[in-house]
């Protein structure tokens, strides 16, 4: 959909100056230990995910490690994330598979993360980002639902509104446009009870709200 460089470079400007400096929140010390938190971070808050991270990085810091740890220990250990069968199944099984096909090493390349067991699109995009230095654009909730607030797509589909951001936003901003914007979505654009009037962004919004 058509959007104007000026609504563009004013979202820019705004984000820049309200969070000019921003990071993923998600501990880790090595791009394997991100990509393992990424996929915990499904349907989970970050900082739930660094509490159960830090014991599972502890006992199984490695995807050696963790490729020969036993089910029912990484079940029990990731519990509280949620869907904990499932994903103690994938980041085992994904593991195994940096073991078996990249020497435990994670590849820096798109086609080959979204192979990996419980890897998707915006998985991969979080790890191309913030453990190679990759300009990507990670669409997760608050990317998504801040994007269409914000009139730059009409899309749902969050695939669909990573390309379609890609097109209008210059792509050295990629990268710290989805972080600013879940920064953002925590602080003013909240899911349920959206901050408009004190939001930096409501003159050129068309979902804001301009009274309570
Ligand atoms: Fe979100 Fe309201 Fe700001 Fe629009 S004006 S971006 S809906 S907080």
């Amino acid at each position: 959909m058509a959007v104007s460089s000026l609504k563009i470079k004013t979202i820019l400007e705004t984000l820049r100056d309200r969070y000019p400096v921003v990071k993923t929140q998600l501990e880790h010390e090595t791009p394997f230990q991100l990509l393992i938190a990424t996929i915990l971070s499904a349907q989970c808050t970050d900082n739930q995910v660094n509490k159960v991270s830090k014991t599972l990085f502890h006992a199984y810091p490695d995807s050696n490690a963790l490729a020969h740890a036993p089910l029912s220990q990484i079940k029990k250990i990731i519990y509280s994330t949620g869907f904990y069968n499932n994903k103690a199944k994938n980041i085992k099984a994904c593991a195994m598979a940096l073991i078996r096909e990249y020497e435990g090493v994670v590849p820096k390349d798109m086609n080959k993360l979204v192979k990996l067991p419980g890897v998707g699109r915006k998985t991969a995009n979080v790890v191309l980002s913030a453990a190679f230095g990759q300009d990507t654009i990670v669409v997760d909730t608050h990317v998504l639902r801040i994007s269409n607030r914000l009139g730059l797509t009409d899309k749902k589909d969050p695939v669909k509104v990573e390309f379609e951001l890609m097109e209008i936003i210059p792509r050295r901003y990629w990268s710290y446009l989805s972080l600013q914007l879940i920064y953002f979505g925590r602080d003013i654009c909240d899911a349920k009870k959206p901050r408009c009037l004190e939001c930096p962004l409501l003159k050129i919004c068309p979902s804001g709200k301009k009274s309570r």
